[in-house]
């Protein structure tokens, strides 16, 4: 009952989000909806260090380990006491980000990356939806970070299907949501 949500920037994680929680709550279920970097308030608090704007990116090994220390929390307080009382978890991003971002994106190693997965993290999702589309023009030309951070997640597709379904985002924002849902109800008559 573990569900993430994974793609780029602007890839419309929200609006598939949205709707996926409202399919579940139709049908009468208890859904917790939450996010990563973040979902507790220390998270949240990690992840405003994360992205604030008025200081420099941090480095690429601090970036990994605060996402990961901000994920450890986020698992022990908010998502497997909902998994435990049997509701839906519906998480914008987990693990698999910091595979595509710090590991594609960043180039860091993914044997550091599964080691802190391991011992720091200890669940996946049941089902990830990527929504998969092409890195913009503009993005393109101005550094191909993009481009590896969609790399990575295509790959860690490909190497898990059972798990990752991938969604074309290209489509109109109410098509990926209808399709997101179909791939979920799917999952879940399983
Ligand atoms: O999902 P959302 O777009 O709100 O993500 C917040 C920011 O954190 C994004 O800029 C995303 O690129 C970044 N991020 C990251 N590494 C992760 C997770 C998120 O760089 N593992
Ligand atoms: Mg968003």
């Amino acid at each position: 009952r573990f569900v993430s949500l994974e793609g780029g920037e602007g890839a419309g994680k929200t609006t598939v989000l949205d709707a996926l929680r409202d399919a579940l709550r139709s049908s009468g279920d208890d859904v917790v909806c939450t996010r990563e970097p973040g979902g507790t308030p220390l998270a949240e608090m990690i992840r405003d260090l994360l992205l604030d704007p008025d200081h420099e990116p941090p480095a690429a090994e601090t970036e990994l380990l605060l996402m990961f220390a901000a994920r450890a929390q986020h698992v022990r307080e908010t998502i497997r006491p909902a998994l435990e009382r049997g509701a839906w978890v519906l998480c914008d991003r987990f693990t698999d980000s910091s595979y595509a971002y710090q590991g594609g994106g960043r180039g860091l190693d993914a044997g550091f990356i599964a080691a802190l997965e391991r011992h720091a993290v200890g669940l996946q999702p049941g089902l990830t939806l990527l929504l998969d589309i092409d890195v913009d023009r503009i993005e393109r030309e101005r550094d191909d970070f993009f481009e590896r951070v969609r790399a990575g997640y295509r790959a860690r597709a490909a190497a898990e299907p059972d798990r990752f379904r991938v969604i074309d985002a290209a489509q109109a924002a109410d098509a990926v949501a209808a399709e997101a849902v179909r791939q979920l109800q799917a999952w879940r008559a399983r």
